[in-house]
């Protein structure tokens, strides 16, 4: 069992509400922490939103604990009193170098000394902004994947700063919140998950844009022959081509994916049928 019973959440947009009632659920006490109360205002929505899918997905859900964790969370624009009493904050602010640094460094400012950092951040690299956090050896990543009730990987991530204790500690944290501790030792771009699942994606691409076979073929080899559930056409669905679209065009000089992603936007995006959540993609829900 971890000391960390206070948890504060900076940014409560896609990632940083489901974070927030995951920990909630979970026992821990959280706050949340965004820029104005009109953003604040969202969360009851989300909430009921939330409630739908772990009513579905969770076997054991139990409505009267998800009131509670409801109640229990408590929501601020002040950053020192978000912060005031953190054992652990989690950072999920928009994907910018920049702000990132300026948000460490507000919460470096204002944090106890105890508190431990974790940033939850996709694609960039957490020790690009260690210093920024003016504690470098209490912060690592901390990665959740979207849908955080269900798809419940904790990757936690540690830069060459951060000490052995605190990387123990947010693997063990991880568990409490229930997520399953992924161990990271060495920082490396897309964490275990998008090193695998990048170039799936992209030898999936390079088929079909090619010419060598049709999204149905290559879903389906990949099915039958490794019983995966999904192949990768089925994964850029449910990604969406916008996600798609925006990491392949961050590769410039490959010529073939970049044939793929013009593909994309123009028979899917442009179309309005850019993945699972327009009801079709490559495949019609
Ligand atoms: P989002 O845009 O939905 O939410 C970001 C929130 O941060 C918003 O509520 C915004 O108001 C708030 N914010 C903006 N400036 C702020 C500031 N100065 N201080 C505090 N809060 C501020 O973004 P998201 O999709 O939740 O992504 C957040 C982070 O999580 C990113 O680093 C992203 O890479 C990462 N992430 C996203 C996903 C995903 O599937 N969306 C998955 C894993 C990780």
């Amino acid at each position: 069992m971890t000391d960390i019973a206070n948890v504060t959440v900076f940014g409560t947009g896609v990632l940083g509400s489901q974070i927030i009632m995951q920990a909630a659920y979970n026992g821990k006490k959280v706050t949340g922490y965004d820029i104005s109360d009109e953003l604040l205002a969202k969360l009851p929505d989300r909430w009921e939103w939330m409630r739908g899918f772990y009513r579905r997905d969770l076997p054991d859900f139990d409505e009267k604990r998800f009131d509670e964790a409801i109640a229990s969370i408590r929501t601020t624009t002040d950053i020192a009193e978000a912060v005031a009493d953190a054992d652990l904050v989690i950072e999920a602010v928009p994907e910018n170098l920049e702000l990132k640094k300026k948000v460490w460094s507000q919460i470096g400012e204002a944090a106890p000394e105890r508190t431990i950092f974790a940033t939850n951040s996709s694609s960039l690299r957490p020790s690009d902004f260690a210093d920024s956090t003016g504690r470098p050896a209490k912060f690592l990543a901390l990665h959740f994947a979207n849908m955080v009730w269900l798809h419940n990987t904790g990757e936690v991530m540690r830069t060459e700063q951060t000490d052995d204790a605190v990387f123990d500690t947010v693997l063990e944290f991880a568990a409490e919140i229930a997520l399953e501790p992924i161990a990271i030792r060495k920082e490396t771009p897309g964490y275990v998950l998008n090193s695998l699942l990048i170039p799936l994606l992209n030898a999936g691409a390079y088929l079909y844009a090619g010419g060598v076979a049709s999204p149905e073929d290559i879903d389906k080899t990949w099915k039958v022959a490794t019983g995966a559930p999904n192949g990768p056409f089925e994964i850029y669905d449910t990604v969406g081509f916008n996600v798609a679209v925006n990491i392949i065009r961050n590769n410039p000089q490959d010529a073939t994916l970049q044939k793929f992603a013009d593909l994309l936007e123009e028979r899917g995006i442009k179309q309005g049928r850019a993945g699972r959540a327009d009801g079709a993609g490559f495949y019609t829900y």
